[in-house]
This record gives structure tokens, C-alpha cells and sequence, in this order.
């Protein structure tokens, strides 16, 4: 089995809503020619996918919900079809939907079957469809594929990290994981008292079984490289050192960066390769996925960074002219911090250092804090601002 394995999706081209909807296969077909024209990917380290079998995606949503989308997504009429989560403008129906989610999902869990059979790394950068839930689709997501992947997984694996970086809450793999002792879900977002789809607080800590092993910062709007990274790591390597992950899930969602057109967080390409650095450096098996990102040129650069990372090859700073999006930007790390009024950079660090705290009182039962602020000081204090340097 190889190293590192990129698994292409097929389908990929298909999942559109329309052609004006902001969830663009671009961004994974961009992302590809980027790293190829880099030389960080290359021909040996790409596996083709087969779609998944409907079976395999009941297992983490209702069969009559996989039906329904089968049905809608042949043209035919469902009464009662928008409770599925088909209403809102976010998810229109499509034509062919059925067969580009099952490849989507057949990408991952193809992702998961190259880690099990022995790969240290495995990427399906059209994945990450994290908001689909149990019999709804939900924020362009339609089958959500990092929970079929996680299930897929559990055939070998019996304490499963998934850790979700999107800017928005993971809330669909949370929900659907949020009773079982072996999935421990991490998911650093823009606060859903901001940002869709309004959940991810830190009072949101699992149920049952499972209570204890789901882990939520809630992020204050315009928060920066420096007050994300003190927040991942105040969180983050307790979490790991507490519940000894076998593999990680990684959802890399490239949202969190300041030029997306659908959040408030103000993260620079390299700020938020942090946090894949660090799952990277951690010697844990990992599946990555894709995630949102609404804009291009942020979204192929973030992508091509964390697959160099992944790999653990460097990397060129400097794009190459012939790259469709070269005229609006040339570097991969961004040449500049994004400007940032203090009076909101304040408040973006008082929300977030209360979310953390409230985090932590509620996971106090299950996670010894103790070591995350000796984690804090090796890594300096929160305000010495070396971030924005790597
Ligand atoms: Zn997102």
C-alpha cells in the first residue's frame, strides 16, 4: 500500500446545484491542477473511486431518505419531499444528485479503506459534506460522507478523532455520532450564534454512551490566525492525549479564511495550515477530506498547502503563470495579514476565550485541562503573534 493516497472522485463534476451556486466543483478540479502543476501531487499517488452502493450509505442515513433522493434526483415527484431538507434555496434538487453523492461518498470511503489497508494518509478533496444529516440534506450537503467514512472505519478502529476546521459547525457528523463512546468529534467554527446552521456550543458535549466525546469552540466573528491557533491549541492536544486516537478524520474545510464570502473568520492560508501541520505531526493514521470554501483562489491554494503537508513534501511559494487563477493571486501563502480594526479583533478574543472556558467547564468531567496550559506555554503566549510568520 502506498504512503499517501488521493482518491479521485469521478463524479465530482456533477455535484452542482446550478451554475450559480456557490458549492462549485471548481474548487476541487482547481485544487488538483494546482498541486499537480506544484509536483505535489503525482500520478502514483492518485486512486480512482467507484461509487458507493446505496447499502453502504443507509448505514449512516434512513433508507427511506436515501430513497427519497433517489427518486428525486431521477425527476420524480415525492410528496412531502421539502422535510428532507430540499426546500431552502440552499439545496435545490438536481438532476443526477443520487449518483454524485454516492460518488462523493465512495471517494471517502474509499479514503478509509486505503488507510485500512495500511496508508498513512488518504484525501478525497470533494468530501467533507458534513451538515447532511440523519434524514435531511442541509448546507449544500446531500450524504454526508465523513460519517460514512468514520463507519467504514470502525471495522478496525475503536476510538475515532474527527476533527472538523470548516468554519462552520460539523453539526451533521456530530448529530449522527453524538451517542457513541468511539467517535470523539472536535469542530472549531464561527459560533452558530452568527453562522449557519447555529449550533457547535460548548454545552454540546454528547449524550448517553457518548457523553463527554463531542467538543465544540465556538468562535467569535473575525477571528484571526493568532486567536484561532490559541484556541486550537487550548483544546485540541487535551482532547487527543484524553482519548489516544487510532486514525483521524480530518474535514478540511477552507472557509475559515478571510477573503470567504460566507463566514467572519479572518484566517490566512498559512494560519489555518496550522492546524493540519499539527494532526499531520501527530503519527495517527489520517483520512482527510475536502470541506467548504467559497473562494477559489483561497480555497485551491489552502487544498494544495495541506495536501504538500499531508505528504510531508515542500513546496514551492510561487504559483506558476499557466494557473487559471494566476492573475489575482501568486503566492500560496498569503504575502499579508488582513487588515483588522482593533475594536473587532477585541471583541473576537473575548468571545472566544469565554467560548473555550465554557468549553472546558463542560468537559471537565471527562478531560484533565491540567496539561493544555502547559501545551499553551510551549507554544508561547497567545499574544507573542508568531503565527502569521509559518
Ligand atoms: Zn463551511
Amino acid at each position: 500500500m502506498k504512503d499517501f493516497v488521493y482518491v479521485v472522485c469521478p463524479g465530482v463534476e456533477q455535484y452542482s446545484f446550478s451554475a450559480y451556486h456557490p458549492l462549485r466543483p471548481e474548487r476541487v478540479t482547481l485544487s488538483q491542477e494546482l498541486a499537480r502543476m506544484l509536483g505535489v501531487l503525482r500520478d502514483e499517488d492518485i486512486v480512482e473511486a467507484t461509487p458507493a452502493s446505496p447499502d453502504l450509505v443507509a448505514e449512516v442515513h434512513s433508507p427511506r431518505y436515501v430513497q427519497v433522493v433517489q427518486a428525486l434526483s431521477e425527476g420524480k415527484h415525492v410528496p412531502g419531499y421539502h422535510a428532507f431538507g430540499f426546500a431552502s434555496g440552499d439545496n435545490p434538487p438536481f438532476r443526477g444528485m443520487f449518483e454524485a453523492s454516492l460518488a462523493v461518498v465512495g471517494a471517502s470511503a474509499a479514503a478509509a479503506q486505503a488507510v485500512m489497508d495500511g496508508a498513512r494518509v488518504a484525501v478525497n478533496l470533494a468530501g467533507g459534506l458534513h451538515h447532511a444529516r440523519y434524514e435531511e440534506a442541509a448546507g449544500f450537503c446531500i450524504f454526508n460522507d465523513p460519517a460514512v467514512a468514520i463507519h467504514v472505519l470502525k471495522q478496525k478502529y475503536r476510538r475515532i478523532v474527527y476533527l472538523d476546521i470548516d468554519v462552520h459547525h460539523g453539526d451533521g457528523v456530530q448529530w449522527l455520532y453524538y451517542r457513541d463512546p468511539q467517535v470523539l468529534t472536535i469542530s472549531i467554527h464561527e459560533s452558530g450564534r452568527f453562522l449557519f446552521p447555529g449550533t457547535g456550543h460548548p454545552d454540546e458535549i454528547g449524550e448517553g454512551e457518548g457523553r463527554g466525546t463531542s467538543a465544540n469552540i465556538a468562535l467569535g466573528r473575525y477571528t484571526d490566525d493568532e486567536i484561532w491557533w490559541w484556541a486550537f491549541r487550548q483544546v485540541v492536544p487535551a482532547l487527543f492525549r484524553r482519548f489516544q486516537p487510532e486514525v483521524v478524520v480530518l474535514q478540511m474545510g477552507a472557509d475559515p479564511h478571510y477573503t470567504d464570502p460566507l463566514a467572519h473568520v479572518s484566517l490566512t492560508t498559512q494560519g489555518w495550515l496550522r492546524a493540519v501541520q499539527w494532526v499531520a505531526e501527530q503519527g495517527i493514521p489520517i483520512v482527510a477530506t475536502g470541506g467548504g470554501g467559497y473562494s477559489l483562489t483561497a480555497v485551491a491554494r489552502m487544498w494544495t498547502l495541506a495536501l504538500a503537508t499531508l505528504k510531508g513534501v515542500s513546496v514551492p511559494d510561487q504559483i506558476p503563470p499557466q494557473f487559471a487563477l494566476y492573475d489575482e493571486v501568486q503566492t500560496l501563502r498569503d504575502p499579508e495579514l488582513p487588515a483588522l480594526p482593533e475594536r473587532l479583533r477585541e471583541a473576537a478574543m473575548q468571545f472566544t476565550e469565554q467560548s473555550v472556558s465554557e468549553l472546558k467547564y463542560h468537559l471537565r468531567p471527562y478531560v484533565d485541562w491540567g496539561d493544555a496550559r502547559e501545551e499553551d506555554e510551549k507554544a508561547g503566549s497567545k499574544h507573542s503573534g508568531d503565527s502569521a510568520n509559518q
